[in-house]
């Protein structure tokens, strides 16, 4: 790092410099592909050794979150930070924070991290989400469920992605499970209690938001899930034009509420009678946004370098339309297939380990603009 790279806040972050990012997933390694294209260096931190993101990076840093020493080392190695974990510990994010501009904000990440906050906020602004209540107990989990009614899904209220840290319950007789042992299942840990939401479809909004406040919106798609995990996502969704700008509008909204820099996921439902319910932000780039990668002559993941670094914003336009399947465990081992198919857009996330539910790679497909 030069002297001259040292950068005050608002001021751009010039390529060349090294671009920190904590986490080591495969998001973080897209992340570092967009930012060497741009002539940047990234510096990973992680505690996973061999991580999908190192593979890429010039540096790094494996340790783990609570490792203050090895937290002021990568913050003085690097120009500027970001995540591609939400749950990066909030105190690690601070003490990086308080050496060099960190994007999005640990302010950000104290909602994102946090359900209960971030339905509070969403329910501020005046959106909707599945009715919901906090639990923080079993009678607290009885009055939930007395009004919201079942079935409903009982979530903590940290650390969940991918559905993990859920569990559904269902009246007796159901196929899932019973109130009394959900609490148990949950881990006794404060949670949120969520109407079982009957949606037509699940969409997602992918935005870029830049430190003038500039924000470039990706068209909403939709997404299949399997299990929790995001399985399959279509660009453009197949909704109508005004539930499309309201989408973007909700998800505008909310980054300009967090006053939100970097790559913005606002998942949603998409209700019988045409309602959108926020169910979930994602403070960094997202699953649902890699079709952008191939389809757009900006990916999610430039757009996040160029709003980190303090730089415009590219255009979010797409010059074709697109399906992602997300290769998820054993689906990876069909990869000589798509080698040979000259439609696929393969890529593989460097993870030595095949395991059910683990997200190995994603293939898109493109398909002619349909306007
Ligand atoms: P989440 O981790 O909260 O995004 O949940 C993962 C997936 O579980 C979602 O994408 C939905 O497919 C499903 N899901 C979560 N919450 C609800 C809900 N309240 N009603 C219906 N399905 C849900």
């Amino acid at each position: 790092m030069t002297v001259e790279s040292e950068t005050k806040p608002g001021q751009a972050i010039a390529p060349g410099a090294t671009i920190g990012i904590m986490g080591g997933g495969q998001l973080g390694r897209m992340t570092a592909l967009a930012a060497a294209e741009l002539g940047y260096r990234t510096h990973v931190f992680t505690p996973e050794a061999n991580s999908p993101c190192a593979q890429v990076c010039a540096a790094e840093t494996v340790a783990q979150y609570e490792d203050t020493a090895a937290l002021d080392r990568f913050a003085d190695a690097v120009d500027v930070v970001t995540i591609e974990f939400e749950n990066v510990p909030l105190e690690a994010a601070r003490r990086v924070a308080a050496k060099r501009p960190f994007h999005p904000s640990p302010d950000v990440l104290a909602v994102t991290q946090v359900r209960s906050a971030e339905k509070t906020l969403v329910n501020r602004l005046g959106f909707g989400t599945a009715p919901w209540a906090p639990v923080s107990d079993e009678a607290s989990l009885a009055a939930a469920l007395e009004q919201i009614g079942q079935p409903a899904i009982l979530k903590s209220d940290r650390f969940g992605y991918d559905g993990k840290g859920q569990v559904r319950i269902v009246a007796s007789g159901g196929v899932e499970i019973a109130a009394e042992d959900a609490w148990t299942r949950i881990g006794r840990v404060p949670s949120v209690l969520e109407g079982f939401v009957d949606f037509a479809l699940e969409i997602s909004v992918v935005l870029a938001r830049g430190q003038d406040g500039q924000v470039a919106c990706y068209t909403p798609v939709a997404n299949r899930h399997v299990a929790g995990i995001l399985a399959e996502t279509i660009a453009p969704a197949a909704v109508g034009v005004e539930l499309s700008a309201e989408a973007v509008r909700i998800a505008g909204e909310i980054a300009r509420a967090l006053d939100y820099v970097g790559v913005l996921a606002v998942e949603m439902f998409v209700t019988g009678d045409g309602r959108l319910l926020v169910n979930e932000l994602a403070p960094r780039p997202h699953n649902s946004g890699h079709w952008t990668i191939d389809a757009c002559p900006r990916s999610q993941f430039e757009q996040h370098v160029r709003a980190v670094c303090g730089l415009p914003l590219g255009s979010s336009e797409r010059h074709s339309d697109a399906t992602m399947l997300n290769l998820i465990g054993d689906d990876v081992l069909r990869w000589r297939d798509y080698f040979a198919d000259p439609s696929a857009h393969l890529h593989l996330y460097g993870k030595e380990e095949v395991r059910p539910g683990r997200k190995m790679g994603h293939v898109t497909f493109l398909r002619p603009l349909s306007g």
